[in-house]
């Protein structure tokens, strides 16, 4: 299941830096692209703001 970042994020960036496909794109809220996500999980586990959930 891609992951998914909810209302909670506070657009501190860190998920967009560490992930290692690029698929984070910037904005008020982070967006994932869930189709090239490939769940490994390293923008949750590094969300100060614990915005990121599983689908
Ligand atoms: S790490 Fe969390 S709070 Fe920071 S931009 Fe990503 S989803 Fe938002
Ligand atoms: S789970 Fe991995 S591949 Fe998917 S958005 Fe997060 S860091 Fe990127």
């Amino acid at each position: 299941m891609p992951r998914k970042i909810t209302e909670s994020c506070i657009a501190c960036g860190t998920c967009a830096a560490n992930c290692p496909v690029e698929c984070i794109s910037e904005g008020d809220i982070y967006v994932i692209d869930a189709s090239q996500c490939i769940d490994c999980g390293a923008c949750q586990e590094n969300c100060p703001a614990e915005a990121i959930v599983e689908e």
